[in-house]
């Protein structure tokens, strides 16, 4: 049942020329899995098609900012709309107030918020304020959870980094690796330990881990380290890039009710277009440049375009009701998956928060990177291909979260879950 991809192999063979290793950000290369990545023509609803005309229920929807689907027509009409009176101006506009207004009302512990243009540049930024705020160096992340390519946030950490084995990045200044220790996730005690040290600045986590595949927060384990960073002055950074308005309006502080002191975000408050912000209680903001003295810019921050997707977006997702529907599809699911799996008698772990999960090959519970690591990534890799052959598009590597948007139907739902027990079925046959 091989796809037909003449059009995509042409054009990776020709990205290949110009562009290091075919594409703009390494995890579209396939690398874990191996084949030829499809190039995307066109996208609607949860379907996503490529240059040969395949079709594919999409699971990835951009890493997470597609929750409504795509062309929305509503966040369409936004683009268009505000696109026609200006691309950017390097002069502020009101809906960059709106997206602040918006994002302060609805997390209780970010007082002040700046937009950037990247999940990068969000945590990035960050780090530089809690370090400017606090007087402080270190900081503490955890192994496997990724927070964008920054040279100290790339350290032990997830997604691409960790699919092709390079969770510390070759360019990175040991001086500056040096900065940043790393836990593992889901263990609060060494961190604990270290930080009554009294000298980390900033403790960064994902409070629901989607870079080593998707991995909530053991109970205690957000609360505690709330307790001891507050004991020690040191700055909680949830970085809410891809659980913000996914797991919940509320994002996952609210699901768990752990209130950082600065939150991180991207993806679904873009719409799809670029965009990152970072933001938290004003004491804190307050060394912000032009008030005080942690310098962060852009030239394109708070673009206008980016802005009128994500306000269109985050609007649409304030229908009573929604956060239920795909919290319910995605139920839905994984239950045939997983009963797939058992019918067939292949051993997985499914692991959901929200509308976010992680099918995980392996029968073991999966709480840290190490879980992660101990699966069996080749029947990964022959899953992926399996799905993509009959028409569904999933995240290329057991160290990514999977996505389901308002927009998935009850149809594409039970063919997501019969293409996986033909695929299981195939594999025991
Ligand atoms: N933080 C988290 C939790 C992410 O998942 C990502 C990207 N997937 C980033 C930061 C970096 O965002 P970007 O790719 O927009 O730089």
């Amino acid at each position: 049942m091989a796809l037909h991809l003449e059009e995509s192999e042409q054009a990776f063979a020709r990205g290949q020329e110009r562009i290091p290793g075919g594409v703009n950000s390494p995890v579209r290369a396939l690398k874990a899995v191996g084949g030829t990545p499809f190039f995307a023509a066109s996208a609607s609803g949860a379907w996503v098609t490529d240059l040969d005309g395949n079709q594919y229920v999409d699971y990835i929807l951009s890493y997470g900012p597609m929750i409504l689907g795509h062309g929305n027509p509503e966040v369409t009409r936004a683009v268009q709309e505000t696109a026609e009176k200006g691309l950017s101006f390097g002069a502020p506009t009101a809906g960059e107030v709106d997206m602040a207004e918006l994002l302060c009302g609805v997390l209780p512990g970010m007082d002040q918020v700046r937009l950037v243009n990247s999940g990068t540049e969000a945590t990035m930024s960050a780090i530089r304020v809690a370090r400017g705020y606090t007087q402080r160096d270190t900081i503490i992340k955890f192994t496997g959870c990724y927070h964008g390519h920054a040279d100290y946030l790339l350290v032990k950490s997830g997604s691409g980094a960790a699919t092709f084995g390079v969770p510390d990045s070759l360019g990175v200044p040991k001086d500056v690796a040096r900065t940043t220790l790393s836990f593992p996730y889901n263990d609060p005690t060494p961190v604990v330990e270290r930080l009554r040290e009294g000298d980390v600045a900033a403790v960064i986590l994902e409070p629901v881990a989607g870079n080593m595949g998707c991995i909530p927060p053991e109970p205690g384990f957000l609360e505690t380290l709330r307790e001891v960073c507050t004991e020690t002055g040191t700055v909680l950074i949830f970085d809410e890039v891809m659980t913000g308005f996914r797991v919940g309006w509320k994002s996952a502080q609210g699901l768990y009710g752990v209130q950082p002191d600065m939150t991180c975000l991207g993806k679904i408050i873009g719409g799809g277009m670029p965009v990152g912000a970072y933001g938290g209680k004003a004491e804190i903001m307050d060394v912000v440049s032009p008030m005080g003295g942690v310098y962060q810019a852009g030239t394109l921050s708070g673009n206008p375009i980016s802005v009128a997707a994500g306000l269109t977006t985050l609007g649409a997702l304030q229908v009573p009701g929604v956060y239920d529907r795909l919290e319910a599809a995605t139920t839905q699911l994984t239950e045939g998956l997983l009963e797939a799996a058992a019918e067939a008698g292949v051993p997985v772990t499914v692991n959901r928060v929200g509308s976010m999960f992680t099918l995980f090959f392996g029968e073991h519970p999966v709480k840290n990177m190490d879980d992660t690591a101990a699966c069996d990534h080749e029947r990964f890799a022959s899953f992926f291909h399996g799905m993509r052959e009959r028409g569904v598009n999933l995240p290329p590597s057991q160290y990514e979260a999977c996505f389901v948007s308002l927009a998935h139907t009850e149809e594409q739902i039970s063919h997501t879950i019969s293409a996986a027990s033909a695929v299981f079925h195939e594999w025991v046959s």
